[in-house]
């Protein structure tokens, strides 16, 4: 008998949304205050770099895309008018901090406005089916940004407005779920949709960093979008064998809510390298997620699911995360980089996991009937 071992690859189209101010402008200003350094455009210019170097733009599967060009009226969809003009005044003078954990620089507005529309085409590529999934490179981050405020190195919250452009400018009312990955939770993002039954805000986070004093298990959403806002926060140090337990609950969920369009708040700074994250991930989480929530978009909404970036500050880490979440959705077999050989599972936090999942299930009970 002949056995044809046939090739597991995709015939998925995934789009990357690039653009070279992502990796060139907004340098943090000097002295370089330590925590505001690792918002720097060498994080972009290092993914970049590794794709390149593993000839990722040769694949005829990817395809490059552009941020949609926006208009300014577009950011007053998720932002003030004061917040958007402070930004735009405070870049226009240049070099400053806007309270501990915001940098403005000359670039800033016009970056930040950039992103939005990185968001917007990684948003749109996906539900017009130009692409079949799509990862979206830029930078600044956004899921802290409030509507009346930049906050944690995030300017504006590109996820947020990209998705009032949908309802607002495209009258794309369907189901969306964001799920959020990033180790600090999306307090900025998370408010934007709290009381909207259309918005399920699925959050892993390291516990430490819930977000003044927001982020806990039992913080479920309001009014008709209670049950809708879920949060699944992980211990310090959290492994690769612990990680993916929250998807005993996303899964079941997520089938139940049936969206029409996933989109990943796509933080990478769990990684064990990443030098503001406190997490033990190496790529193999990164790639299993993706793996795992790819089958699930396939069954459930034609494979919509789009990964916007958000933190991730290890220039060694962020780089094979990416090239993971890559490899992951065209279906490529899962390579680990050489100097990953490491052992975490002595600091496993099974079990203090588990206790989270079960409470959680326990209070999600009253509002989906998947879980039990
Ligand atoms: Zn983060």
């Amino acid at each position: 008998m002949i056995i044809f071992n046939f090739a597991m690859t995709s015939n998925n189209k995934v789009g990357i949304i690039l653009d070279d101010d992502f990796s060139s402008k907004n340098v943090p200003p000097y002295p370089y205050p330590m925590f505001l350094s690792y918002e720097t455009p060498l994080r972009i210019k290092a993914v970049i770099g590794y794709l390149e170097k593993n000839r990722i733009f040769d694949d005829e599967r990817i395809i490059k895309l552009k941020p949609l060009p926006i208009e300014e009226e577009i950011i007053y969809l998720a932002h003030t008018k004061y917040h958007v003009d402070s930004i735009k005044a405070l870049s226009s003078r240049g070099n400053g901090l806007l309270g501990e954990e915001v940098y403005v620089t000359e670039d800033t507005f016009e970056l930040a406005k950039k992103a939005i529309g990185g968001a917007v085409s990684a948003v749109t590529s996906v539900i017009n089916q130009k692409v079949n999934q799509s990862i979206a490179l830029i930078r600044p981050p956004g899921h802290h940004a409030l509507r009346e405020t930049a906050s944690g190195l995030c300017i504006f919250n590109n996820i947020a407005n990209s998705i009032l452009y949908l309802r607002e400018k495209l009258q794309y009312n369907k189901k969306i779920a964001i799920i959020d990955i990033d180790a600090h939770f999306g307090d900025g993002l998370v408010q934007y949709f709290y009381d909207d039954p259309t918005i399920l805000y699925f959050s892993i986070h390291e516990f430490d960093f819930v977000e003044g004093e927001i982020g806990f298990i039992d913080e479920l959403g309001a009014g008709d979008g209670l049950g809708k806002s879920i949060n699944f926060p992980i211990p310090l140090n959290s492994t690769d064998d612990d990680y993916l337990e929250f998807f005993d609950i996303l899964e079941p969920i997520l089938r139940e809510f049936m969206p029409d369009l996933i989109i990943v708040a796509a933080g990478f700074d769990m990684y064990f390298a990443d030098p503001i994250g406190n997490c033990l991930l190496t790529t193999i989480s990164y790639y299993k997620f993706t793996e795992k929530l790819l089958k699930i978009a396939e069954g459930i909404c034609e494979g919509k699911l789009t990964f916007i970036l958000e933190g991730g500050y290890s220039l060694l880490g962020l780089p094979v995360c990416i090239h993971s979440v890559i490899q992951s959705l065209l279906k490529e077999k899962y390579k680990r980089p050489s100097f990953e050989y490491l052992d975490f599972s002595h600091n496993s936090k099974k079990n203090e996991i588990l206790k989270i999942k079960s409470t959680l299930k326990n209070l999600l009970a009253n509002f989906w009937t998947s879980i039990q």
